[in-house]
């Protein structure tokens, strides 16, 4: 066992404070990483508020972790000490199931185990994230850096670990491509990967953003349309106009603006998991046109590894505000009132540095 430090939220209303814990013994598979940036998800908030109803107090989040290997368990074979890794937001799962063969290991029909917040299955102690100094994983599901990616971005690397994997899956799961009319509803972490990788896989994309002051931005990440979402005459411009539309608002809406913009055979696929369920939806919508409303979880080790290679390839990254531990509570704040762009980073060394960063 080792001690390293860390910040968790010890319920869901106080502030999330340094911590102390321990993390397990290097086991045959294992790697030991010494975290250096750790992106800041909207699931961080929703998970330390308890808006899903489920967390296990103390909890340290993090999903987005960017880090250098700094120990081996005797049996690995594909890392080396100093090598630069990632994690992203799963660190285990059953490995045998038919969703795990197929390198879905986030669909484990047994129990996909997350890198915070769930149980381990040999130990049975919590996961704890990457808010913290290290962090030890089984190899597989440590994810290698492509060589593409300089020092420098490294800090921008983090949040493709999961805003990155969790709008890239869908985007190929649903086929997009040349011929595309893709939408990109909110403009936030995942919104702003949506775009980008959307363009780079040469769709067309309109962006609905509730935000007047993004419309700028939203162009600049490629996007060819920008829709206020809140201007009727705009979004109906859009009517039965989209092939695939990727949903990443945070909090709940109307879906019915939305689905209206799908053409015949379009599909809404939903990756916002908000606190409460969404107001019910006009199912005449989907039926006289033959639309999906879907969702989408994540991906799996083998997709998060191709996604970041095509990241690098196409000279992807987010666009980020690099902030110091101390600064978490302040950032949640201000994710909630929609200032951030687009994603906040932690830059691990400020857990031990006394002046700030
Ligand atoms: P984020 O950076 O806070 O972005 C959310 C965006 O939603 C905001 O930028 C804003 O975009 C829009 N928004 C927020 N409040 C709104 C409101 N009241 N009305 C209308 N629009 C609003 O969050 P994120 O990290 O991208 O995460 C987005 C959601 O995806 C969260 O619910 C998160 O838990 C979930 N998530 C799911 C998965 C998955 O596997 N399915 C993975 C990661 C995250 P505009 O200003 O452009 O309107
Ligand atoms: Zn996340
Ligand atoms: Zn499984």
């Amino acid at each position: 066992m080792s001690k390293v430090q860390g910040y968790a939220a010890l319920n869901a209303k106080s502030p999330l404070t340094f911590f102390e814990f321990e993390r397990r013994a290097l086991r045959p598979h294992d790697v030991k990483i010494d975290i250096l940036y750790c992106g800041v998800c909207h699931s961080d908030l929703h998970k330390v508020r308890n808006e899903w109803k489920n967390t296990m107090y103390p909890v340290v989040p993090g999903h987005e972790i960017v880090g250098r290997i700094v120990d081996l368990g005797p049996q690995t074979s594909l890392f080396k000490i100093g090598e630069l890794v990632a994690v992203g937001c799963l660190v285990d799962a059953c490995r045998l199931c038919t969703s795990c063969l197929e390198g879905l290991e986030q669909y484990c029909e047994k129990q996909s185990i997350f890198t915070y917040d769930s149980i381990d299955p040999v130990d049975r102690s919590a996961t704890r994230g990457g808010y913290s100094s290290q962090i030890i994983v089984d190899e597989k599901f440590t994810l290698k850096i492509p060589t593409a990616f300089k020092e420098k971005d490294l800090p921008a690397v983090a949040p493709l670990l999961c805003a990155g994997i969790t709008t890239y899956s869908p985007l190929r799961h649903w086929h997009v491509g040349k011929n595309s009319r893709v939408g990109v509803v909110g403009l936030g972490g995942l919104g702003h990967m949506a775009v980008q990788l959307a363009c780079a896989m040469g769709a067309e994309v309109a962006v609905f953003t509730s935000s007047k002051n993004k419309v700028q931005d939203a162009k600049k990440l490629g996007a060819h349309h920008v829709v206020l979402s809140s201007e009727k005459k705009e979004m109906e411009l859009f009517i039965d106009s989209l092939d695939f539309i990727i949903n990443t608002v945070s909090a709940t809406h109307s879906l019915d603006h939305f689905i209206q913009l799908l053409k015949r055979n379009g599909t809404m696929c939903m990756v916002g998991l908000p606190e409460s369920c969404y107001p019910s939806f006009d199912t005449a919508q989907l039926i006289f046109r033959r639309k999906s409303l879907a969702g989408s979880l994540i991906g799996g080790i083998r997709e998060t590894q191709e996604m970041l290679e095509f990241c690098a390839q196409h000279h992807i990254l987010p666009e980020i505000e690099i902030i110091a531990i101390q600064k978490i509570n302040e950032a949640f704040e201000r994710m909630l009132k929609n200032d951030v762009k687009y994603r906040f980073v932690i830059d691990m060394a400020s857990l031990h540095s006394k002046k700030p960063i």
